[in-house]
């Protein structure tokens, strides 16, 4: 059960994602969407709204059939592949949707992100996919990004831009961030040559010692 507090804060939380995302680069104007999951469904930005205008009464929630509540503003047009997203990944708790700039050439390039790099395992596999195209905010659009993300945790979207998916609204954020990070750095290195890929061994590795990076909680 989650009180009208604790909804407040999501909501909040959600909008001060938003803000960052548009703040720090990652995604210019409207452009790109925030959702985080709550009970069965989500809330998640309104379409087309400055995000510096947002109040927590604009986001709006929108239950697991897509429903929207009574009396809210209008979803994100990309209401339906967040909520796919959702359904592909049960342990996905927050959704981030860039235009962002490296990640979107390489989208419309249709190309993926390979293992270029060993940290494209942040997004839990040996490269970060592309979903395939289709029009924004439909629901084919929904269908190719939860294939795309079903062994995932991020993916790049063809002619878009990128997702990423994580357990909470700031780790979604900073996996977005990461993902704009390998595609710039990708797409730096094609520039200069052709980029040595890592093979399925060592990806194999890096995943597991992925497993155990960073500070480890006391037991
Ligand atoms: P919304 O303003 O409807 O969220 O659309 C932005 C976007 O990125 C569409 O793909
Ligand atoms: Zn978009």
């Amino acid at each position: 059960m989650t009180s009208d507090t604790d909804e407040l804060w999501l909501r909040q939380e959600v909008i001060d994602t938003a803000l960052a995302m548009s703040g720090e680069g990652l995604s210019p104007g409207t452009s790109g969407n925030v959702s985080a999951r709550l009970g069965g469904g989500m809330l998640i930005t309104p379409t087309g709204m400055t995000y510096n205008d947002l109040i927590p009464e604009d986001i709006v929630f929108i239950d697991d059939k897509g429903v929207p509540a009574e009396d809210s503003r209008k979803p994100s047009s990309e209401w339906r592949f967040h909520l796919s997203a959702y359904a592909a990944r049960s342990s996905a708790k927050a959704i981030v949707h860039t235009h962002s700039r490296f990640a979107t050439a390489l989208a419309c390039t249709h190309k993926p992100i390979p293992a270029f790099h060993y940290m494209v395992a942040v997004a839990g596999g040996n490269d970060i996919p592309l979903a395939d195209y289709a029009t924004f905010g439909t629901s084919d659009l929904a269908d190719s990004v939860a294939s795309a993300l079903k062994n995932r945790k991020a993916c790049l979207m063809a002619n878009h831009g990128q997702i990423a998916c994580a357990d909470s609204l700031e780790a979604a954020l900073d996996l977005a961030h990461e993902v704009e990070n390998l595609a710039a750095q990708y797409v730096a290195a094609l520039q200069i040559g052709k980029p040595y890929i890592l093979d399925k061994e060592e990806m194999e590795r890096v995943l597991s010692r992925f497993e155990s990076y960073g500070q480890q909680e006391q037991p």
